[in-house]
């Protein structure tokens, strides 16, 4: 094995075995050998364009280029800097100027977002990845094929330093605006240990659904490039194209977030796809109910594994293996765990207001130490101050407890937790019990200011059946029985989509400030 790092495991999977399938999106697929040789093209055209250490940003659906991007930036030591093309033209063109990009790589689609980044960086190249021919472009804004063939075919070789800068991705946005986290290889690198969760084998097929823009699009994208497996990425997201990209690439392998897979399972006719291939979903990125969870492992029946982390983590913090996801076995309470710890990784449980350890089955905040670890923010030093601890543990945000043997249970965002009657509420425990009512196919419990108790627990509930809405004090009655008299919901609202950020996850900020306005009776 030539090196741990991405532009290493690339080199050395294209000498090993230069014709075997890299990366797939749609009907265009590169082997290892002509990945390897376009991102040294790539790499050096590059390298011409920036100075050390530059940025070369991103506006792209998962596609083939953004894929020859990540690598060729790694190979020429500049950091990728995949942005959020769902992000408004203004916006998206605040984080180029907050990243300093020296190069813009874009489809068309996204013209007006690029024009946006011109106007505010005018000294930013553009690369038009799909320009055909005949289009005017912009003066001085290149095209993909000019890229790869003006570049030289000799690897740069600045990909090499474990502590080079590799990535730059924004935070999620779900509790606050997005941040940027700078990577370095390091903090990339999976350990060997680690990978062997994902069970690859000679032939593996891995699906990326994700786009690159989060960390679970470019973190599974350099974890199965680093395994030399054969990658096909989704394109614009749809959940019946992940079922026939499972049918048509005997796709092995996916990570998929749990609005995806709720999004799969509900593909109406998903029954007239063979997805029998499938060996293993690998699933985080946000809380999962174990009504879900019971229905994937049911109805794909393949192996799961959990993933907890974060962009700051780069990896996975905790795993949950596949054979602790056993639902009807007497550890079937495993379901609601986020497993243990992934090799190399330290996680404790401390107090959120005086930082000391918990012990055992003590809820507080998930504070983690391990080389995945980013150094910090991207030009926010208030915030890396209290990303960290003075002990070099990265204060997680989460809220959660480590049980007797081990298994960390994530209860919730500790920003989310409600206090009521100076009680604390975990949202999710009580998300959980609605979700098992056959009428509501979606919910998330919010805490609403309220004059006697603080907060009260409110339910935002999406219908599987609209036109068939059941009594609030009916749902309320339902969750009495499972739930202690101060976590039943006070108030049920019914909507008809929940608030989601860019990456899927429901946005609890958005639903209090609209709920906020609305007083609860007491
Ligand atoms: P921001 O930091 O901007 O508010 P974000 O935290 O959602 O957004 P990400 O870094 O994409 O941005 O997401 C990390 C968070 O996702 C974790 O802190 C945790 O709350 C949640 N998460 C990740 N994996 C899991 C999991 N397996 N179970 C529950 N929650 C998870
Ligand atoms: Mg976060």
């Amino acid at each position: 094995m030539s090196g741990l790092h991405l532009p290493q495991r690339v080199r050395h999977h294209a000498a090993e075995r230069p014709g075997a399938p890299a990366v797939t999106c749609g009907d265009t697929t590169l082997t290892y050998a002509e990945l390897d040789w376009r991102t040294n093209r790539i790499a050096t055209a590059l390298s011409a364009l920036t100075s050390d250490g530059g940025r070369v940003g991103a506006l792209l659906r998962m596609r083939t280029e953004g894929v020859e991007a990540f690598v060729a930036a790694a190979k020429s030591g500049l950091v990728f800097v995949p942005l959020n093309w769902r992000l408004p033209a203004a916006e998206a063109a605040a984080i180029a100027v907050d990243a300093e990009l020296q190069v813009l790589i874009v489809e068309s689609e996204f013209a007006a977002a690029a024009d946006a980044v011109r106007g505010a960086l005018p000294s930013v190249v553009v690369v038009v990845v799909d320009a055909a021919d005949g289009d005017v472009l912009p003066r001085g804004t290149w095209t993909w094929d000019r890229l790869v063939t003006s570049g030289t075919a000799t690897d740069p070789g600045l990909g090499d330093d474990p502590d080079a800068e590799v990535l730059q991705l924004y935070t999620s946005g779900t509790t606050g605006f997005p941040k940027g986290v700078v990577a370095t290889h390091r903090n990339l690198h999976n350990e060997p240990e680690g990978l062997l969760i994902y069970r690859w084998k000679p032939g593996s097929v891995a699906l990326d659904a994700m786009p690159l823009f989060h960390i679970a699009g470019a973190g599974w994208l350099s974890t199965c490039l680093s395994a030399g497996v054969h990658v096909v990425l989704l394109g614009a997201f749809d959940a019946r194209r992940v079922a026939e990209l499972v049918e048509r690439h005997r796709i092995t392998h996916a990570f998929l977030v749990p609005s995806t897979i709720q999004m799969l399972l509900d593909v109406p006719d998903l029954d007239r796809y063979d997805v029998s291939s499938l060996e293993l979903v690998a699933y985080g990125s946000a809380p999962i109910t174990t009504t879900l969870l019971r229905r994937a492992i049911d109805r794909l029946g393949c192996g799961f594994v959990q993933r907890y982390g974060m962009t700051e983590t780069t990896g996975s913090v905790t795993a949950l293996a596949v054979e602790d996801h056993d639902p009807s076995g007497l550890r079937a309470h495993l379901l609601r765990s986020a497993g243990k710890p992934m090799p190399g990784v330290e996680v404790e449980i401390r107090d959120v207001v005086t930082g000391a350890r918990l012990p055992v089955g003590v809820s507080g905040e998930i504070v983690c130490r391990s080389r995945n670890n980013v150094a910090g923010y991207w030009r926010r030093p208030d915030e890396t101050a209290q990303l960290l601890t003075p002990d070099g543990f990265l204060r997680t945000g989460d809220a959660g407890h480590i049980d007797g043997e081990g298994y960390l249970f994530v209860t919730d965002r500790v920003k989310d937790m409600i206090i009521t009657g100076g009680e604390n509420v975990y949202p999710i425990e009580v998300e959980s019990v609605l979700a098992e009512h056959p009428a509501v196919a979606e919910v998330a419990v919010v805490g609403v200011p309220h004059r006697t108790w603080g907060e009260s627990v409110t339910a935002v509930v999406r219908l599987v059946d609209p036109s068939n809405q059941p009594d609030e004090q009916d749902l309320i009655a339902f969750t009495a029985a499972r739930l202690a008299s101060y976590k039943k919901p006070r108030e049920i609202v019914y909507v008809a989509e929940l608030p989601r950020g860019a990456s899927g996850k429901i946005l609890k900020r958005t639903l209090r400030e609209g709920l906020r306005a609305t007083e609860v009776p007491s």
